[in-house]
């Protein structure tokens, strides 16, 4: 069995991957400094309470442990945030992981798979995305994805550390087996709001502005079920344990929902009236964010599994129904 070392594994996407990875053959091992996570989302391998740059902690792991690969999840994620706080955003996310992959130079630990994002890309100028599009991002938080990218290249090229890049346009869902979910603190995402209104928890859904040049004139995504993500990463592990290149690869349905179906599929899921109202836009936000995830398909041979929004919320709605206060319940 080939340990896999997930670092921030008691996250939302990181404790996924660690359940995925469990049924499939591997031992996860987490790491997680808790800032973000959640201890009660470890529920597979062994779990490292502690930070990505504290290098005796991972030189004990890495002497520990054999370990084939190393899956990075540790990441602050709110856009917004990053723009007031970028020191915060470049400490964690670029200047922490820098330590992390020095550490795996030193133990000669060669295969790295890395949360990027669609924030790479920035303001589209083509629908849908491929991987070639500009990378012009326009917040801290898809710099930091960029600039970790280019650290991975240069990487690749003077130290042999082989790596894969995956582009998540926008993770949502939880666990079909309804023991894993989505619990951030502050919750910013559209679709965890949305049913924490259907819940009472909130009394509306705040819709960030309806004069964008879409269908209904909210903002379209491309939502990607959680799991259909964890199956991409463990394609991206194998390529990478049979030697086959690295690289990026987005990762979405190729589909977009504006802001007014998600809220409508989320009405008709939960039974529940959720009102909700227009508000002023939030900035940073483009109008269409679309995946083209051919290259995913071809490469790696991933294809979603759970592709549909209806499928999509009826998991997330298990989950907040169940876990209404998250993992503190
Ligand atoms: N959104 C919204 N109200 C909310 C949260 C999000 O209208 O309370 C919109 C947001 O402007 C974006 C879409 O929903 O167009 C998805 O936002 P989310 O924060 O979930 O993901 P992002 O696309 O920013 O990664």
């Amino acid at each position: 069995m080939k340990n896999i070392l997930i670092v921030g594994g008691a996250g939302y996407i990181g404790s996924h991957m660690a359940k995925y990875l469990s049924t499939k053959d591997y031992m996860p091992i987490v790491l997680d400094n808790l800032v973000c996570g959640h201890r009660g989302a470890v529920k597979y391998g062994p779990f490292f309470e502690g930070s990505i740059s504290d290098s005796n902690l991972l030189q004990k792991i890495f002497s520990d442990y054999p370990i084939s690969a190393v899956m990075h999840f540790a990441a602050f994620c709110y856009v917004g945030e990053s723009v007031k706080e970028p020191a915060k955003y470049y400490r964690n996310n670029v200047a922490d992981t820098l330590a992390l992959l020095e550490v795996m130079v030193e133990k000669n630990i060669g295969n790295f798979i890395f949360s990027s994002s669609c924030a790479v890309y920035g303001e589209p100028v083509e629908i849908p995305i491929t991987e070639d599009h500009p990378k012009r991002p326009i917040s801290p938080y898809g710099r930091t994805k960029l600039v970790v990218e280019q650290i991975l290249d240069d990487f690749r090229e003077a130290y042999g550390l082989e790596s894969i890049c995956l582009r998540y346009f926008n993770a949502a869902g939880a666990d079909p087996d309804g023991e894993l979910g989505e619990d951030h603190n502050p919750e910013t995402h559209l679709i965890p709001l949305v049913l924490k209104t259907a819940l009472g928890q909130q009394p509306r859904v705040d819709i960030f502005g309806d004069d964008y040049p879409t269908p209904d004139g909210t903002c379209v995504r491309d939502y990607i079920h959680i799991e259909d993500l964890a199956r991409a990463h463990l394609l991206a592990l194998e390529r990478l344990l049979t030697c086959l290149p690295g690289g990026a690869y987005n990762l979405g349905n190729a589909e977009g929902y504006s802001v007014k179906q998600v809220i409508e599929v989320c009405r008709r899921i939960t039974g529940k009236e959720i009102p909700a109202s227009v508000v002023e836009r939030r900035s940073g936000d483009p109008a269409v964010l679309v995946s083209s995830s051919e290259k995913a398909m071809r490469d790696l041979g991933w294809k979603p599994q759970f592709p549909d929004l209806e499928t999509i919320v009826e998991t997330a709605w298990t989950w907040h129904k169940n876990n209404p206060n998250g993992y503190d319940t």
